[in-house]
């Protein structure tokens, strides 16, 4: 498929989809789109997704960006979902350690520059990963924040070059967990500790009641985002 046809396809689908279910949305991705690939970071969406895809299509590549910096308590869910549905997970790693990293640009580069080392430990592994596919699945809402306000469920993503869909764009954080206590999900334990949104464990800080959930993200910076999603 070239792109006009997949832009074709995409404007075809948009309205169509506001209507359809998650489920409805996968299973078309996965059939129209064999090689595709869904984006894991194992926040409370994502396992949501990964439930969704193991009974629509188990065979699925699942990725998670290895930063390196993540949460023990994310590397345990990690495993803990693995071990539950027998899959697993495809790692993907930057290609700095950290040692190296901190060589090349000087320590702690996440707090003197975090975009550069967003770049070098997510933006880059995953423009390398999203080359080997057609399209990607991730479990970015419309109401985390402005910047996602406008997600299509299905668009095409210019930067990264592939079909993009985002199956649960108009969920609600309630309408999310709904899923996740009705079929008793395994789920990150720091959500339970005022965590909503988990990233790295050195740009992730609990959120106050009153806060916006992703007011942990990269507190105390201007940065909202860490360069995947426009
Ligand atoms: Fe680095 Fe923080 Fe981005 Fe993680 S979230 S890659 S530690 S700047």
């Amino acid at each position: 498929m070239n792109l006009l046809e997949k832009e074709q396809l995409i404007a075809a689908k948009a309205d169509e989809f506001e209507s359809s279910t998650p489920q409805e949305i996968i299973a078309w991705a996965v059939e129209t789109f064999p090689n595709i690939t869904f984006a894991c970071s194992f926040g409370a969406e994502d396992v949501v997704l990964v439930d969704m895809l193991q009974q629509i299509s188990p065979s699925t590549d699942i990725f998670y960006l290895d930063t390196d910096f993540h949460f023990q308590e994310t590397y345990e869910t990690r495993d803990a979902i693995a071990g539950k549905y027998g899959l697993e997970f495809v790692r993907v790693s930057p290609k700095l350690t950290p040692e190296e990293q901190a060589a090349q640009f000087g320590e702690e580069l996440w707090k003197s520059d975090p975009n550069a080392c967003c770049n070098v430990r997510k933006v880059e592994p995953l423009t390398r990963v999203l080359g080997g596919y057609e399209a990607w699945i991730t479990g970015i809402r419309r109401d985390q924040a402005p910047t996602r306000a406008n997600a299509k469920k299905i668009e095409y993503d210019a930067k990264f070059g592939l079909v993009k869909f985002n199956p649960i764009a108009n969920w609600t954080s309630d309408d999310v967990w709904n899923y996740i206590r009705e079929h008793e999900l395994i789920y990150n334990p720091l959500h339970d500790r005022n965590y909503p949104s988990i990233g790295c464990e050195y740009c992730t800080r609990q959120v106050m009641p009153g806060e916006d959930p992703r007011a942990g993200r990269w507190s105390g910076s201007d940065k909202t985002e860490c360069g995947l999603h426009k």
